[in-house]
Formats: C-alpha cells, sequence, structure tokens
C-alpha cells in the first residue's frame, strides 16, 4: 500500500478529513486537481456544530478570530431602511452550548486555517493532481493520479458536486436542478456601503444581498438572475452611490437539490457537496460536509465501524435537502435551531433525556470543561456520579451506563485502543 486513505478534494470536507486523520497518525495523501486554493468566498456562514469540530481539531482559536457573529441585516427600500435584524437574536453562549450562533467567515479563511492546521500536523495539500480512474478489489483501491497509479486501502471522494468519484462508481445523484432559479454570487470590492451591516434590498421580483466578509475588504454579492454586477446594483437599489470598483470572483449559480442513494461502495466513500447538494439558504453546505469528514475520520482511523458512515450521515442529507428547500421557498431570513445543526442526532428512537447518539454537551465540570475533556482522537468515559457516559471520538454519546458500555465495547473492540477515563463528579451537563 502506498498510503491508507486517499482523499480526493481539498475544500473544506477533504480538508477537515485530512486534520482529523493526521492528528490519529493515519497515513493518507490529500489531493486536488485545481493548481492551487480557490480563491472565491462561496460558503460564509459556519454553524455552531461545526464550530465544536473545529475546536475538538485545534482551530477554534484562529477561526474566531477570523469570523464575526451576530452580523445585523439591514433591509431596505432604496435609501430607506425599512428593517434591521439580527437572525441570530437571544442566540448567546451557555455552558452547554460555548458557540451559540452562525459566525460569518469565507469559505477560503476556513479553509486557509485547516491548511495550516494540517501543516502544523506535518501534512499538505497535492496541488495539480487529478483522479482519473480507479479500480478496487478486496484488499484496496488503485487510482490514477496524474497518469500514474496509487495503491490505498480506502479513497474518500470528497471532489465537489460535480464529483468524478460519484460518477465513475454509478451512484445516483437523485433529486433536480432548477433551471430558472438562477443567481449571481461574486466577491466584490465596493465603496458606499456600511461594514458594520450585511445589506440587503429586494421583493418577489428579485433580491441583492451584499456581506462584509470579515478579515477582508470584500462583500459577498449575491442576486437572484444574471447580468452585470454594476447594473444589477444600481437596478435593485434605485441608488448610484454603491460603487462595484472590482470583482474578484464570479460564479453563476444555478439551485441543484441533489443526493446520493450510497455514500459507501467497498473501500470507496463519498462525502460533503460529492454526497449532497442544494440550496444556499441557511448557509448548510460547507458544515455538513465538514460533519461527514468528522464522522468518517474516527472510523477509517479505527478500520471498524464503517458501514455506520452511510446509516448515520444519510438521514442527514435528506434532512438537509428538506430544511434548506424549506427554507429557499420561505425566503425567510429567520434562523432556527435546526440550521445550528446542534440539535443533528445519531440516535435510534425518541426517548426524552440525552441518549446514545446524541450529540454530547459541554458543561462544565468537577475536572473541568467537558468540550476539554473530550478533545483529541481517543473514546472517552466520563464518570459521573450517576453513572458512566462514553463519548465517540467526534463528540457524540456511544452509550450510557456501565452494561451498555460493556457490550460498546464488545461489539467494537477496537474503540478500547484509544480510551480515556475520566471522573468528572456530579456537576456535568
Ligand atoms: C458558486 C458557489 C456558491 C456557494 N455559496 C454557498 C453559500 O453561500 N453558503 C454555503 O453554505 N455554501 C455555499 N456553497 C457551497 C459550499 O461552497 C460547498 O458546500 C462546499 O464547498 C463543499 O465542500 P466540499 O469540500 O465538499 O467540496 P468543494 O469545496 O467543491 O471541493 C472539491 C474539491 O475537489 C477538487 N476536485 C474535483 N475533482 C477532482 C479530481 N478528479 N481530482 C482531484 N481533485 C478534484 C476540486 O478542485 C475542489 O477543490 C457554494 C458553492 C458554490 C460553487
Amino acid at each position: 500500500m502506498d498510503t491508507q486513505v486517499l482523499i480526493i478534494g481539498a475544500g473544506p470536507t477533504g480538508l477537515t478529513l485530512a486534520v482529523d486523520l493526521a492528528r490519529r497518525g493515519v497515513a493518507f495523501r490529500i489531493v486536488d486537481a485545481a493548481p492551487q486554493p480557490f480563491h472565491g468566498s462561496r460558503g460564509k456562514g459556519l454553524q455552531p456544530r461545526s464550530m465544536e469540530v473545529f475546536d475538538d481539531l485545534g482551530v477554534i482559536d484562529e477561526i474566531l478570530a477570523s469570523g464575526r457573529f451576530h452580523l445585523r441585516m439591514r433591509h431596505y427600500r432604496g435609501h430607506e431602511v425599512v428593517r434591521e435584524i439580527d437572525m441570530h437574536e437571544g442566540h448567546y453562549p451557555t455552558p452547554e452550548t460555548p458557540y451559540a450562533s452562525t459566525l460569518v467567515i469565507p469559505q477560503f479563511r476556513v479553509e486557509q486555517i485547516l491548511r495550516d492546521r494540517l501543516a502544523s500536523l506535518g501534512g499538505k495539500v497535492e496541488y495539480g493532481m487529478s483522479l482519473t480512474d480507479f479500480t478496487q478489489d478486496d484488499h484496496g483501491v488503485t487510482a490514477t493520479i496524474n497518469g500514474t497509479d496509487v495503491r490505498a486501502s480506502h479513497l474518500v471522494g470528497c471532489d465537489g458536486g460535480k464529483s468524478f468519484v460519484r460518477k465513475h462508481l454509478g451512484v445516483g445523484f437523485v433529486g433536480e436542478t432548477w433551471e430558472d432559479q438562477r443567481m449571481l454570487v461574486g466577491d466584490v470590492r465596493a465603496t458606499g456601503l456600511d461594514r458594520e451591516f450585511w445589506h440587503g434590498w429586494g421583493d418577489e421580483t428579485g433580491f441583492l444581498g451584499l456581506c462584509p466578509l470579515p478579515g477582508t475588504d470584500l462583500y459577498q454579492f449575491q442576486a437572484t438572475g444574471d447580468g452585470d454586477f454594476q447594473e444589477i446594483v444600481n437596478a435593485r437599489t434605485g441608488r448610484s452611490d454603491i460603487v462595484i470598483e472590482e470583482v474578484t470572483w464570479s460564479s453563476l449559480y444555478r439551485v441543484n437539490i441533489r443526493m446520493v442513494d450510497r455514500f459507501r461502495v467497498g473501500r470507496v466513500f463519498l462525502a460533503g457537496d460529492a454526497a449532497h447538494v442544494h440550496s444556499p439558504a441557511g448557509g448548510q453546505g460547507m458544515n455538513t460536509g465538514i460533519q461527514d469528514a468528522y464522522n468518517l475520520g474516527w472510523k477509517l482511523g479505527l478500520d471498524a465501524l464503517l458501514d455506520t458512515y452511510e446509516t448515520e450521515r444519510m438521514p442527514v442529507a435528506e434532512w438537509l435537502l428538506g430544511l434548506t428547500t424549506r427554507l429557499h421557498q420561505s425566503r425567510s431570513m429567520k434562523r432556527d435551531d435546526d440550521t445550528l445543526q446542534l440539535n443533528l442526532s445519531y440516535r435510534t428512537d425518541d426517548a426524552p433525556g440525552l441518549r446514545a447518539g446524541d450529540r454530547m454537551p459541554d458543561g462544565l465540570t468537577e475536572s473541568g470543561r467537558i468540550f476539554d475533556l473530550l478533545r483529541g482522537p481517543h473514546f472517552t468515559t466520563l464518570d459521573r456520579a450517576d453513572g458512566p457516559i462514553l463519548v465517540r471520538p467526534d463528540g457524540y454519546i456511544a452509550a450510557i451506563g456501565e452494561s451498555a458500555i460493556d457490550t460498546y465495547f464488545r461489539q467494537t473492540p477496537v474503540a478500547q485502543r484509544d480510551h480515556r477515563r475520566v471522573a468528572v463528579g456530579d456537576r456535568p451537563a
């Protein structure tokens, strides 16, 4: 074998997986067909659950320093502000939920922070390396990259919405494309706007949004339809004082709502946009890819529970397509807990209270903050006065109570390989 895991694509999904594998000491390569990192902002909303992932991966300080919470949105008629809202009003950190609302941060910054973390762990993206073919057998995958064969135990297609990996596997991408719903997006330098606000104009005939991207002098431009950036600004705002000085990235976006019918074929996995695409409403795309990767990383590290990747992430993809389509159609700017992705659970029943499959909330204990105790690639048993909780490496509960934990370890002996037990007294969440 040349390597254990071959990651195709270095967007947020592939990079998250690479960082997770690097800190686990799992051998991997990450290749990207592009000659260099993508410079457009694309996704710009990082959800609280992704911040919890980044807390675990050791990049949360850099992420928080590069983004902005509670960016207020101003809706105008021409110059007149007709409405000003904080989409996340009332959402503030608590001991159980340290990241409580969406952080505005350009995707290119998230990717840069992940690349830097990867470098600190000794890894790097190989750019200009394109996957053009692969085959698999009982023992591994042989992938052709820039004409050379690479042998790996597993291959993960994090290669975006047009995924070569998905197409080559012949996996269905079921759903629809709304041909009539085009959106012009881009990063622009503009004058005449206050960078303290996200600015919006529009009605049922079309909208225009200009969102300041923290840590840059750019705005992300989003408008329904197509055309010239300045002409759209003039037409939608009725103003002449907003001047688009430069467009550094632009893309005409069509709403695609599709997901795969399989997340795994043998030794090959699909993650991120390769597995699901949807409306950008609600800012879920980059986040769901980050969490696909985080769900898969520890399973690849253990070479166990690999089937549960599909059983756990497929329902999330279904939920995601429903949520984003609903937000897109309603045009509502109101964001509830669903969009924060904190309520997502892998539990299999509806019983009340904390259950196996739920996200382990943060909280203060006699031994310190729970997220500090969980941080790292290992399983953790939190020994509480009222019984132990076994937490998976991705922060979800594996089992509650001594006998359920014994059963879990009996069924998955490798899970005990890297396991810590911490007494937390009687004050956990
Ligand atoms: C125009 C546009 C606007 C968007 N706006 C938003 C938004 O406002 N909010 C939001 O949440 N999301 C938005 N998204 C979606 C968000 O950007 C994606 O969900 C996110 O990028 C998915 O990450 P990924 O890592 O799965 O895939 P990508 O970021 O697409 O990365 C895939 C990578 O795979 C590489 N690759 C492809 N084929 C090969 C191959 N054969 N060999 C090697 N490498 C390969 C590509 O070069 C690329 O770098 C937008 C996307 C686009 C395109």
